[in-house]
């Protein structure tokens, strides 16, 4: 980063950065935002021009003005190398993965994932010739053990988003490494202002940007940041399969980041304070939140994070279907729904079976995932308590 003024590199806090980066008002006629670019084809004045292919734009498919806005951002905030925009958090996960691996190689991925990309690597890789085995995510250095010599990458995803685990980012960095794998973090929950997995080790960070980036449910995105040594893959992966994002996309994600550092820290604040609430209530039996000292990796989280997310989970003594459905039939501000990292609050009742194999859940009850929204803290739980009333009267 370069201060206006001298051109030499200055340290700017987070929040200077999802203001400042990215956007260039001299290159747009003294607009504050980058506006949305929408266009294929990219014009070269002569032959020598073609020919030398230096122009800062070749062709819309390899990226414009709107796309790199949003990228530049992200690189700093990351501490990455570069970033690449992609049109979801899954297409991130896939081309980071495919970034890696060749037929006749073996991934690790950890048992928390999100489901997709256990669907991603059982189905296609595996069609593709590469194997996909499932670890423990509070693993740790034991992942040493599990290397093999075609392993080439391990997915990482911290905390998991259903089940909250927090993992043990440079230990699981110095055993892939040493196995010769690449270490691949989902980053979504904590957001690169909370955590910074480059700097812990990772080679590579993935994010939804669809949730906290966009931050208003109204478009779906993804980023793959990386450090030098990984970009070349997965710049070429993405080229070759022809994944592009378009100009009004990266608009609304760089729009929702300019406001990202308040939003996560009233998500954060608001979630928090519901988690702690929750613990003290009837029916329940475990809040999962790592920034709860209750939770199993507080210790861990403490050591990585700087903050937590929106996002949690809450398990509920056991009862019958008829319970949960009074649960969540009757919210009133709560709504049901996939995805996350909106301005809305979310409830999701959350089934674990067949996505869980390295180890089985075990917990009895009924387990709910809550995002929580930028509504009145008090509004909120009254709605949950009264849906936790519901839940004991259908018993
Ligand atoms: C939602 C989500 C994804 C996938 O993002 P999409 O944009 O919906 O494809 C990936 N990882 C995590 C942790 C998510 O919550």
């Amino acid at each position: 980063m370069n201060d206006k003024k001298s051109g030499s590199p200055v340290q700017q806090s987070l929040e200077t950065v999802l203001t400042h980066h990215g956007r260039v008002p001299d290159d747009q006629f003294g607009f504050v935002n980058t506006p949305v670019y929408r266009g294929s084809t990219v014009l070269f004045k002569t032959l020598a021009d073609i020919e030398a292919q230096q122009q800062r734009f070749l062709y819309g498919r390899a990226g414009n003005p709107t796309t790199e806005s949003v990228e530049a951002v992200i690189t700093a905030l990351e501490g990455a190398h570069r970033t690449r925009l992609v049109p979801s958090g899954l297409a991130a996960i896939t081309v980071a993965l495919l970034s890696c691996v060749q037929a006749g190689d073996d991934i690790l991925v950890t048992d928390s994932a999100y489901e997709p990309s256990r669907t991603f690597s059982d189905g296609f890789l595996a069609r593709m010739g590469v194997t996909t085995r499932y670890y423990d995510p509070r693993i740790g250095a034991g992942l040493a053990e599990l290397m093999r010599p075609n392993t080439k990458a391990v997915l990482a995803e911290s905390p998991g988003s259903l089940t909250f685990e927090v993992q043990d980012i440079p230990a699981l960095a110095k055993a892939a490494h040493e196995g010769g794998a690449r270490l691949i973090v989902d980053n979504s929950w904590a957001s690169p202002l909370y955590l910074q997995p480059l700097a812990l080790g990772a080679d590579i960070v993935v994010h939804a940007g669809t949730k906290m980036f966009v931050g208003h449910s109204d478009a779906f995105a993804g980023t793959i940041s990386t450090t030098e040594e990984s970009w070349a893959g997965v710049d070429r992966v993405r080229r070759e399969l022809g994944i592009f994002t378009s100009g009004d996309d990266a608009f609304l994600v760089a729009r929702g980041l300019r406001t990202l550092a308040i939003r996560m820290k009233e998500h954060q604040q608001r979630a928090l304070e519901i988690a702690s609430w929750l613990e003290t209530q009837s029916e329940v039996v475990q809040v999962l939140h790592p920034a709860l000292p209750s939770h199993p990796d507080h210790a861990l989280w403490q050591r990585d994070f700087t903050g937590s997310g929106s996002l949690f989970a809450v398990l509920l003594a056991p009862a019958p279907r008829a319970s949960v459905a009074a649960f969540v039939d009757g919210l009133s501000l709560f709504s049901m729904g996939y995805s996350w990292g909106g301005y809305e609050s979310l409830c999701l009742p959350v089934k674990l079976g067949k996505n869980r194999t390295a180890v089985p859940w075990t917990a009895q009850g009924n387990l709910f995932r809550l995002h929580i929204g930028l509504e009145g803290v008090e509004d909120l739980k009254a709605d949950l308590a009264a849906a936790i009333e519901r839940y004991s009267l259908a018993r």
